[in-house]
């Protein structure tokens, strides 16, 4: 692909605002092409329902919507490459990414590569996972029939999670580091409301315990700093997100903490490389601002394209 027909955009990432840029891009007839690492979707496929994206009252799954996001773009031309970029570079006129084993070359770059589940990183978390923990409940949810769990975190996140995993689980024990929750006003009343899901404040997890697969954990309550054994099946972390920007650093300015940064316009500190969703800073992280800031990236790179 080196040098030969470049793409007009090269769209890295295929969740909600890679594939709304993908849209834009492609129905103003500019030579598009989306890459992805994964699923469609990106975080959307692996949530249960989307209460909380206009026109669709009733809510839609995550899977759906992304399956209707994917055959939107795709039905204007966007073509769809399922591999990871691994390195975005400048040649010239043109910017060249590239995956394990090829280079595409395009006019304009839009970064919609988002963020991905931080980890706990704390002793068997790693080890375990596959083996009662999870950062997925859509994925997983389901080997937890009648057993007790615990889910990690305090966000929309860890609540629309637990509250999804009360179809399986006979008990959901959030654990949180503090003794309010982040999560929105809604989720808040429901898990409380939910007769299965517990709530331990003030607490964190030291260590998850094993040896083959999850029996339990070592929880910190960190006011009085005891430490004491709680009985688990299973361990769900929802803790929030870190950018998936390491193989942009060096490249486009981000932030201290990854975040590419970006003017008003979507455009990053290299002309012609626009970022959008979950990976430019200052995001507000939801499926329907990430499909705003996706079209306003994509007529952006329009916009650079006509110049
Ligand atoms: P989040 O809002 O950043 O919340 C992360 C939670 O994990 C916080 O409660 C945080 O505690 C806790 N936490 C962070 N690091 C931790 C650590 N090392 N150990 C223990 N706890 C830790 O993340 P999120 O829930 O994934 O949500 C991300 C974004 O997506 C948010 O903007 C959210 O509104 C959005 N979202 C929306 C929906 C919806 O609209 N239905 C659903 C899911 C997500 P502190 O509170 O103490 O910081």
């Amino acid at each position: 692909m080196t040098g030969e027909n470049p793409f007009d955009v090269l769209i890295i990432g295929g969740g909600g605002a890679g594939m709304t840029a993908a849209l834009y891009a492609s129905r103003a007839k500019l030579s598009t092409v989306l890459f992805e690492k994964m699923t469609p979707g990106g975080q959307i496929a692996t949530t249960d329902v989307v209460e909380n994206y206009p026109g669709f009252p009733e809510g839609i799954t995550g899977p759906e919507i992304a399956a209707r996001m994917e055959d939107q773009a795709r039905r204007y031309g966007t073509q769809i490459v399922f591999k990871e970029i691994k390195a975005l570079s400048r040649s010239a006129h043109l910017f060249e990414v590239r995956t394990a084993k090829e280079i595409f070359s395009g006019k304009a770059v839009v970064l919609a590569c988002g963020a991905s589940f931080r980890m706990l990183q704390v002793p068997g978390e790693r080890e375990l996972t596959g083996r009662g923990v999870s950062y997925c409940a859509t994925c997983d949810g389901a080997f937890f029939k009648d057993k007790e769990i615990i889910v990690v975190g305090g966000g929309d996140s860890a609540l629309q999670e637990s509250l999804f995993l009360t179809r399986f689980a006979s008990r959901v024990t959030v654990v949180h580091r503090r003794d309010q929750l982040r999560a929105s006003p809604i989720l808040q009343e429901r898990a409380k409301k939910d007769p299965k899901i517990g709530f331990l404040w003030d607490s964190v997890i030291e260590k998850i315990e094993g040896p083959t697969k999850v029996s339990g954990v070592a929880l910190r309550n960190v006011k009085t700093q005891a430490l004491t054994p709680f009985r688990t099946d299973g361990v769900f972390i929802f803790i929030g997100h870190t950018p998936n920007s390491s193989f942009l650093q060096g490249f486009v300015d981000c932030d201290d903490k990854g975040y590419v940064k970006v003017t008003a316009g979507f455009e990053t500190s290299v002309k012609g490389v626009f970022a959008a969703g979950e990976i430019r800073q200052g995001a507000v992280r939801q499926l329907v601002s990430a499909c705003g800031d996706g079209c306003g990236a994509a007529l952006a790179a329009q916009a650079y394209l006509d110049e």
